[in-house]
């Protein structure tokens, strides 16, 4: 039984997108969440929900993110975790923001810290669907600020 996308991907960015939403990564609740946020968009149905635990140094030592919904939401929210392991939150904010701006306006070619979140460009044709492509980074900056507010 294979799943189909609900949008139109082709080359190799499609199929790294379909590889991400038919094999979502990092998808084992925490236990020890240090940061964490669920975020809802009504409009699709999509929900994501990410789960930091960080190390002593305030690193990001496990990952967990589950996403519900469309294509592109599940896939967003595999690729984003692949990348947050070993960085600080600060770093983790600050490829947020890059990817926010990528989806935005285009990705510099060389933008490759940006790692499979640049196969997203695909969704740049569907512009309604970006909010889709950012929704677990909404989770990821939520969950920064509440951790935050807490520690601080
Ligand atoms: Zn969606």
């Amino acid at each position: 039984m294979s799943q189909q996308p609900d949008v139109q991907l082709d080359g190799l960015y499609g199929d790294l997108v379909m590889d991400h939403y038919r094999n979502p990564r990092n998808r084992t609740p925490l236990n020890d969440a240090d940061v964490e946020a669920e975020e809802f968009n009504p409009f699709c149905g999509d929900r994501a929900t990410l789960q930091l635990s960080l190390d002593e140094k305030g690193n990001v030592r496990d990952v967990s993110a589950v996403a519900e919904g469309c294509s592109i939401i599940q896939a967003a929210t595999s690729m984003l975790s692949g990348l947050l392991q070993g960085k600080s939150l600060d770093e983790a904010g600050e490829l947020g923001e890059k990817f926010r701006v990528a989806m935005k306006n285009g990705a510099e070619a060389d933008e490759t810290d940006l790692g499979d979140l640049l196969a997203l460009q695909v969704v740049r044709r569907y512009p309604v669907r970006i909010k889709c492509a950012l929704l677990p980074l909404t989770a990821l900056e939520e969950g920064i600020k509440a951790y935050r507010s807490k520690a601080h």
